[in-house]
């Protein structure tokens, strides 16, 4: 196991700026994820980290060995990448042991650890079979453990399950993280698809444009988003403005055109007076009155019912807010009118951006 550490890491591609002074610290067995909008610097950034792609400034440390004039071999990183380029006309076997075959390991150390890596992805007995007799997941495994025999200094994904229907993504996903931690291996994993993120990240970075906007674990970027940006990319959210009319100990009241919200807030930055936003996720509403204040009052125009949730868009004033239900007992609402609350410690207090997220 090993810690990356990324320091001012910059790339410019004839005037694109691909990646701007990045800084992350990634700890040793974590699997941390890249995330962020197409063309952001999210696969510029892992083919840094593999060595395919040299910086123009900037320094990359696998422990406390300065890796980044590096070539790639030297890093012995394990890759496995969207399209996984298996050779359809080798067993499973070979296809593993070619890591091995090419590093010229004594024949019967390659059997040995193509067994290993086999067990460890649950293909054993899978071994000499062709790569087209295999499901979309059980190739995708092989591409694992081929990253993986090689007993890589760390491991470097990009979007390794984009071409697997949906059953299997979420299958792979829990697969993905049961394999790293038990290898207990450092991985670096690229996508653009939050659930993903969420549901396999130790920890993770959003990027847009170059930069890192905030890293931190699934819960933190979710439920204390720092930008509007952060908010609208890690799911969905009804985004007020409004302006902050008195503070006290850890509440700020906050009065925005559907009335006057009490929000927790510890974060010093913003004084009785400052203009801001108020981020409230869709799930965070409870419909029906509550007698609990941070109450709306609305009509409901559009109602879906999904079986596990309901979605509504209710009209409050010129506001459509969105509201997804868990649960819900009623298969369709019978009256428009509607209350729906939320609790301080699900409001979030955000900057005032200029414009909304793109
Ligand atoms: P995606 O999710 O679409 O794969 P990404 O976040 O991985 O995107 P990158 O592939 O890192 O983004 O690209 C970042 C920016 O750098 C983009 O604007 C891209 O067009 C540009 N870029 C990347 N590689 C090159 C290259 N070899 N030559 C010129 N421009 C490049």
């Amino acid at each position: 196991m090993i810690s990356i550490t990324i320091e001012h890491l910059s790339k410019r591609f004839d005037g694109t700026t691909a990646l701007d002074d990045v800084q992350l610290e990634i700890a040793a067995g974590e699997i941390f994820f890249l995330l962020g909008p197409s063309g952001c610097g999210k696969t510029t950034l892992l083919r840094t980290l593999a060595g395919f792609t040299e910086p123009d400034a900037g320094r990359v440390l696998f422990g406390t060995a300065d890796v980044t004039r590096q070539p790639p071999h030297l890093r012995n990183t394990g890759m496995m990448f969207q399209n996984y380029a298996l050779w359809p006309h080798l067993s499973v076997a070979r296809n593993v042991a070619f890591g091995l075959e090419e590093r010229r390991v004594p024949r019967a150390e390659i059997t040995r650890r193509v067994g290993e890596a086999l067990e460890s992805v649950q293909l054993s007995g899978h071994g000499e079979r062709r790569i087209h007799q295999l499901s979309g997941g059980q190739q995708q495994r092989v591409a694992l453990a081929r990253a993986l025999v090689i007993r890589p200094t760390c491991l470097l994904l990009d979007e390794p399950l984009s071409n697997l229907d949906t059953k299997l993504r979420a299958e792979m996903r829990g697969e993905i993280r049961r394999i790293c931690h038990a290898a207990r291996l450092t991985a670096i994993y690229v996508t653009h698809d939050q659930k993903e993120a969420l549901s396999i990240a130790d920890r993770m970075a959003i990027l847009r444009a170059g930069r890192v906007l905030q890293t931190g674990t699934p819960a933190e970027l979710y439920r204390r988003p720092a930008s509007q940006f952060v908010a609208g990319f890690m799911g969905e959210s009804n985004f007020l403005p409004g302006r902050i009319h008195q503070r006290e100990g850890d509440r700020a009241w906050v009065v925005t055109p559907l009335g006057t919200f009490v929000v927790r807030m510890d974060d010093p930055r913003w004084p009785a007076g400052a203009e801001v936003t108020l981020s409230i996720r869709p799930e965070s509403w409870r419909l029906g009155p509550a007698g609990r204040g941070n109450e709306v009052a609305g009509r409901i125009v559009e109602q879906v019912y999904l079986g596990d949730t309901a979605e509504y868009s209710i009209r409050v004033g010129e506001t459509l807010l969105r509201v997804v239900e868990l649960n819900p007992r009623d298969t369709r609402r019978a009256l428009p009118e509607i209350t729906a609350s939320v609790a301080p410690e699900d409001v979030v207090i955000l900057p005032r951006e200029l414009s909304a997220p793109s």
